[in-house]
């Protein structure tokens, strides 16, 4: 049973890509509150530093339990450096959330193939980027847990993202492959598939599309980054799910039964 005074992440280390936003600033919240030092890695240095304040104070962070590293997920020249300064820093990651993503949304038709590129980029080969640099030092440590978030968006399809829902789907085959690769060694590998959530990415779209996806909506409302949150924190914390490995987790609203 979850219990919200319980630091079910004490002295573990998470790497959290795309924390300086929306979910992945939630989740770097939610574990930061139940005992874990966050790293937390973005683009924008000023969402960064933000970040950081926000979760000194929200948090009851102490000034060393969160830190901020910059770069693009996509690069491989900038995980491996993100990589080495955060090992440079005595930091032994056994946590990591690729949470980082984009979205360029057009009919196919009309989709440029760098924004088709551009979406693979960050939001497959970014989680494939991170799992292989931070890999080798947690598969030494016999111990970690990886949490990918993909996208209901992944499993059904949506018209104007087919960019976007390859990526995401990608992304539960990658886990589930992972998680086969890993399991001998004692570590774990699952996906969150989130459905429509309140954040800077769902924020620019009209009104009148919001009521219409509300609609096919079991639960009729938009979630928020609390609800994924919480699905991460389940899976981050061997305590919760210590047996639960390759698996995608929806937290959709109903969205896919
Ligand atoms: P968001 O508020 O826009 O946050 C996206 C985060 O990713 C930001 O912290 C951003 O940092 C970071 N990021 C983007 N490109 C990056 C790059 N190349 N390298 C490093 N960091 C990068 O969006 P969100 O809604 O929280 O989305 C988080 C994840 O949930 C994404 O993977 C998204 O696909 C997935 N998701 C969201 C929803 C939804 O309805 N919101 C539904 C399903 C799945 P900077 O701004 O500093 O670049």
């Amino acid at each position: 049973m979850y219990n919200e005074k319980t630091s079910y992440l004490k002295d573990q280390v998470a790497f959290i890509t795309g924390g300086t936003s929306g979910i992945g600033q939630e989740v770097a919240r939610l574990f930061a509150l139940h005992g874990a030092h966050v790293l937390i890695m973005g683009t924008n240095e000023k969402n960064a530093q933000n970040t950081a304040e926000l979760l000194k104070k929200t948090a009851h962070l102490q000034e060393q339990q969160c830190d901020y590293f910059l770069g693009d997920v996509s690069s491989a020249k900038d995980v491996e450096r993100v990589q080495k300064e955060i090992e440079g820093k005595g930091f032994s990651v056994n946590l990591l959330i690729n949470n980082a993503g984009i979205t360029r949304d057009n009919l196919l038709i009309r989709m440029p193939e760098k924004d088709f590129d551009d979406v693979v980029a960050v939001n497959l080969k970014g989680v494939f980027l991170v799992c292989k640099a931070f890999l080798p030092a947690m598969l030494k440590k016999r111990k970690g847990s990886i949490v990918n978030i993909s996208s209901v968006i992944g499993r059904i399809g949506n018209p104007g993202q087919a960019n976007y829902a390859a990526s995401k789907a990608g992304v539960i085959g990658f886990t589930q492959s992972l998680a086969k690769e890993i399991a001998k060694r004692g570590l774990r590998a699952n996906a969150i598939a989130p459905g429509f959530i309140t954040t800077r990415m769902t924020g620019s779209l009209p009104e009148k599309t919001i009521q219409l996806i509300k609609e096919k909506i079991p639960m009729r409302t938009f979630g928020s980054p609390d609800d994924v949150a919480k699905a991460a924190l389940f899976l981050a914390s061997d305590v919760l799910s210590g047996y639960i490995t390759g698996q995608t987790l929806h937290v959709d609203g109903g969205m896919v039964m």
